[in-house]
């Protein structure tokens, strides 16, 4: 269903007046994890003020070990909406238990799967019965055939409104927390008709190579670029050393909206 053979035409998802395929780019900013009502309202606030529409924070975090912050859950959730109802903006977390599909539906706009959870099926077929669109992300050492396979299980039971997102996968290389794999973008747009977005903070780990690598995605043919913005990453409560702060956060943005490559 989602191969580029069965449908030629894009599949367009409508985020609140936010069209993500159609050969508009979005932008999906926002901190890791949802922390605080103040942080998330300060992150929302530069948002705002920067002309984003789309902001992403983690509820439900699925830490690699169960000694780190494991997310605000539900009362997250809850953060997310009041925040984005203030500030009219649209709302992606992860959701990691195919219970939770109703609560994503009332509290938040798209439901993001994780790279840990890329085959965890059960909670593809649940959220293939969402009513909200789902942000997939690429597993950690996943195929571009797994990928699609695993998209295959939103769709089969309903949901057409899948975006898929790389992240980076696993290699040797160590001065990248993963490896941007960039020739997902072109691949996964001629091989799917579903949009395609780049994760570059869990792709490179890292705050200094952010612009040329949002760049590259852009250039390959993403539909977006989801990047990790904190008030005071220093504190943050998972992945510090990736996230930008708000002045940083605007540089980036300024040098995308330079390249000439965001639409
Ligand atoms: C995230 O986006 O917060 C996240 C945990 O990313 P990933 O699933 O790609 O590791
Ligand atoms: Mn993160």
């Amino acid at each position: 269903l989602v191969s580029r053979k069965k449908q030629p035409k894009n599949t367009v998802i409508d985020l609140k007046g936010t069209p993500v395929g159609g050969g508009t780019q979005v932008m999906v900013a926002g901190p890791c994890s949802v922390e605080s009502y103040d942080q998330l309202r300060t992150v929302a606030a530069a948002l705002k003020q920067a002309g984003i529409k789309v902001m992403r924070g983690g509820a439900f975090k699925p830490r690699t070990s169960p000694y780190d912050f494991q997310g605000l859950g539900v009362e997250g959730l809850k953060m997310l909406k009041e925040v984005a109802d203030e500030f009219g903006l649209v709302t992606i977390s992860e959701i990691v238990h195919p219970d939770h599909m109703e609560l994503a539906e009332q509290y938040i706009d798209v439901i993001q799967i994780g790279a840990r959870n890329m085959q965890n099926f059960e909670l593809l077929k649940a959220a293939g019965e969402a009513k909200i669109p789902v942000l997939l992300k690429r597993g950690i050492a996943a195929t571009l055939e797994e990928f699609v396979h695993a998209a295959e299980y939103i769709v089969v039971k309903g949901n057409t409104k899948v975006m898929l997102i790389e992240r980076g996968i696993r290699t040797y290389e160590k001065w990248t927390r993963n490896t941007l794999d960039i020739s997902a973008v072109p691949l996964l747009k001629q091989e799917t008709h579903l949009p395609v977005m780049v994760d570059i903070s869990h792709s490179t780990g890292r705050k200094d190579i952010l612009l040329p690598c949002a760049k590259a995605a852009l250039a390959a043919g993403a539909d977006g670029i989801m990047v990790e913005v904190h008030p005071d990453p220093q504190t943050a409560l998972s992945d510090a050393a990736q996230q930008l702060d708000i002045p940083q956060f605007e540089q980036l943005w300024s040098g995308i909206l330079h390249s000439g490559l965001f639409h």
